[in-house]
């Protein structure tokens, strides 16, 4: 498609285009659909000179040359662009992956969840062909809002070819608890993938809380509040509950209240007679695609129930029941609809009276009209299912209730329920609950109808699809100038050359460079990260140069620094200052300190690592410190907290002070830091070049207290007060490497 590369453009991507296509002899036609995402998404989509990339409906096997041209032409024309696959694509990616894999898992159906590597593969594969056509229609300052569980890899994806590319995700579909998701087989790669964008929307806060503690604890990766602290950026999570196209239910309704008998629909006109014949008789709706999470099966149980435990209603309601057919290709869905089928006719034959039968069941799909018709006459909605990432219908019930009577009965394991307290909400797994509330709901007063829905209605008209869009796309705007503020201090290819430019030019200098998390990543044994060759080359490099003072600077115990770096004749400062070994001298210390505290501050660390399963206690030669890398997350950061707060009054008795690290509180004597040891390397010498490195709270002191003139550099994104920052380990390899090369010209 030929885009205009002078003005940005927003790039929606979903699995299905909003566009269907039927093949008519050897031409296309293209009809615009009218869901809701495609209303929601219509201001973004034709406003913006956007496109719209998906699939079109059509495998390639249903299409030559000819036709795949004609298609292509006749999206353009509704401003989409196809993505092509084949049908066993659509086999592996859709009917298998998508829908027999991360369908039923996500809703807590983890029985129905198959695990089958080759439908892995492919929806691999489709992901990337999806990632293929976006990389060709995109320019570099558009924005892509990529749609719903098909396509959780595209995000990085995307990412990986174009890094500054602003990126939404939103999830249609419930993000399960982290207890859930982790027996997926491919976890890191789902998260990964969707970590790719900078802005992560749920339609719930408890989806948002189920995906943050699946990073947590499955990718190790630290929270900042709502955002994901990667290497480069923070990827914001947040909750933006989907709305409908309010005005266009609400104004079809109102047109429905005032049809004249001629021009009513059929489903109207039995509906009408049925009204006539019996009018103290009241109608239940329910509407579903058949899904098995739709709790059709359980519903239709509850409303036998009810009809056994209130038999006074007999010939007094009707369930009016409409079932969407929906994924007929899945196994489940067929044994759905096998057991609905049979459900139907056995409560039918049981209840049915010569003027009455309790259930009035359709499988098929209603018009827009007939939707209408049916949210205009219901008395009551009993809308139950088992799980439902938010819940459309029950929405649509509200807004098509002019007078503002109606009673919505909703499972409170829908994301829909969260935003609507005044209906009322029920257990769909509970029977007793769910006869009881229809019986309420039945004889509930219309003033109370009224008042229960006046409210509800008033929101779900604010916050409707289009604002719901607007929103996230505000929202993305919003992240993504803030991860430009982040970038703001990246030690860029142009001012690592003025560093290298001043470090070549002087005559003195002093390098201080923090150790774990700067020059070795983090390991979960601390022993593991001992220094590699690599590591000693590129220190070697800069150390023999004479007119180059290399310190490395640790938290961490003298004795272990002395077995990895002794031989190297490396200035070495420990303990956060406690030790030092200026190059080939012994170890002395820089501080009057003492130990004779461990026995007060010691028992009580151990009682909480016995408490904390994963964490640990190190002992160093003056300080103690209590390890909780390695615990649940959430579990470590509260006992850190209680902790704190259980040896505070020692630690003030005892002149002591506790230092938080990285997943670390270290209780030492007071006033011992980085910023006070690093300060008296500089006593007896003059340096005109200083810098210093480090990724933690700790080596902030170090930032802090230097001369002004240290040119200072964080690893990793989080708040510092250094100049720059350079994403990881790998980078600090590089920098050193060049202040070697810059050393040996
Ligand atoms: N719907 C429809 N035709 C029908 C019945 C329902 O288009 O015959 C629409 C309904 O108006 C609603 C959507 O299907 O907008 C169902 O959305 P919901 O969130 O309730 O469930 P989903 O099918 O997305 O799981």
């Amino acid at each position: 498609m030929n885009t205009d590369h002078s003005i940005s453009k927003t790039i929606i991507i979903s699995n299905r285009l909003p566009v269907q296509l039927e093949i008519d002899k050897n031409n296309i036609n293209a009809t615009p659909s009218i869901g809701g995402l495609a209303t929601g998404m219509k201001s973004v989509h034709k406003d913006s000179n956007g496109i719209w990339i998906g699939w079109s409906g059509l495998t390639d096997e249903d299409l030559n040359d000819d036709l795949k041209n004609k298609v292509k032409k006749s999206l353009e024309a509704h401003q989409c662009v196809p993505v092509n696959l084949t049908s066993t694509d659509i086999d592996g990616f859709y009917y298998g992956f998508s829908n027999k894999t991360i369908w039923p898992l996500f809703h807590y159906f983890m029985e129905y969840a198959e695990f089958e590597k080759p439908d892995w593969e492919i929806y691999k594969q489709v992901n990337q062909k999806f990632a293929d056509v976006v990389l060709e229609n995109l320019n570099d300052d558009d924005t892509v809002w990529i749609h719903d569980y098909q396509l959780l890899l595209l995000p990085q994806l995307i990412r990986a070819k174009k890094p500054d590319i602003k990126i939404g995700f939103f999830l249609h579909i419930p993000f399960p608890s982290y207890e859930v998701f982790r027996t997926l087989p491919w976890r890191e790669e789902i998260l990964e993938g969707m970590l790719g964008a900078d802005l992560l929307g749920f339609h719930t806060y408890e989806y948002e809380r189920h995906f943050l503690s699946s990073v947590q604890r499955l990718l190790g990766l630290s929270l900042d509040f709502n955002n994901v602290i990667l290497e480069d950026k923070n990827v914001c999570v947040d909750s933006f509950p989907m709305g409908i196209d309010y005005d266009k239910f609400a104004n079809a309704a109102k047109e429905n209240n005032k049809l004249k008998q001629k021009d009513k629909s059929e489903v109207q006109v039995e509906i009408d007679k049925h009204l006539d014949e019996s009018p103290d008789t009241k109608l239940i709706l329910s509407i579903d695609r058949l899904d098995y999470t739709k709790g059709i099966p359980n519903r239709l149980l509850a409303f036998e129930y009810f009809l056994e435990k209130y038999p006074e209603f007999k010939g007094k309601v009707r369930l009016v029941m409409l079932a969407v057919p929906s994924r007929s290709n899945v196994p489940q869905y067929q044994l759905l609809k096998n057991e609905v089928d049979q459900l139907v006719g056995r409560i039918n034959g049981k209840f049915s009276e010569i003027s009455w039968t309790p259930i009035w069941y359709f499988y098929r799909s209603l018009p827009f009209d007939n939707l209408i018709d049916l949210y205009t006459s219901c008395d009551v909605a009993l809308l139950t299912p088992l799980r439902d990432g938010m819940n459309l219908v029950a929405k649509e019930y509200i807004a098509c209730r002019e007078d503002k009577t109606g009673v919505l009965i909703l499972s409170e394991m829908t994301g829909a329920s969260k935003e609507m307290s005044e209906t009322l909400l029920i257990n769909p797994n509970n029977f007793e609950e769910v006869s009881d509330t229809l019986k309420m709901a039945l004889e509930m007063p219309k003033e109370e109808q009224i008042e229960r829905n006046k409210g509800l209605q008033k929101r779900l008209k604010r916050y409707n699809v289009e604002r719901w869009a607007s929103d996230f796309i505000e929202s993305l705007e919003e992240s993504t100038s803030k991860h430009k503020e982040d970038k703001i201090k990246k030690l860029t290819p142009h001012r690592k050359e003025q560093l290298l430019e001043k470090y070549k030019n002087a005559e003195k200098r002093l390098l201080f460079f923090d150790y774990d998390g700067t020059l070795a990543a983090f390991q979960k044994i601390p022993e593991n990260a001992k220094p590699t060759e690599a590591i000693f080359d590129l220190l070697d490099k800069v150390h023999n140069d004479p007119k180059t003072d290399l310190i490395l600077i640790t938290g961490r115990d003298k004795y272990t620094f002395n077995k990895w770096f002794a031989h190297k004749n490396y200035t070495l400062i420990t303990e956060h200052g406690a030790w030092l070994k200026d190059g080939e001298k012994d170890w002395e210390m820089l501080e009057a300190l003492n130990n004779d505290w461990f026995g007060v501050i010691l028992p009580i660390l151990e009682r909480f690592m016995d408490r904390t399963p994963g964490s640990l206690i190190e002992e160093k030669a003056f300080s103690l410190a209590w390890h909780y890398r390695n615990t649940d997350p959430d579990l470590g950061q509260r006992r850190a907290n209680e902790l704190q707060s259980t040896i505070q009054d020692l630690i003030a008795n005892h002149n002591l002070e506790i230092l938080e690290g990285d997943k670390v509180l270290e209780i030492k004597i007071s006033g011992v830091n980085k910023g006070r040891s690093a300060n008296k390397m500089l006593l007896n010498k003059t340096y005109d070049f200083i810098f210093a490195i480090g990724d933690d709270w700790t080596d902030e002191f170090m930032f802090k207290e230097l001369p002004e003139q240290t040119h200072t550099v964080k690893v990793g994104l989080k708040k510092t007060i250094a100049n720059y920052y350079v994403e990881n380990t790998t980078q600090v390899h590089k920098l050193l490497d060049e202040f070697g090369n810059t050393s040996v010209n």
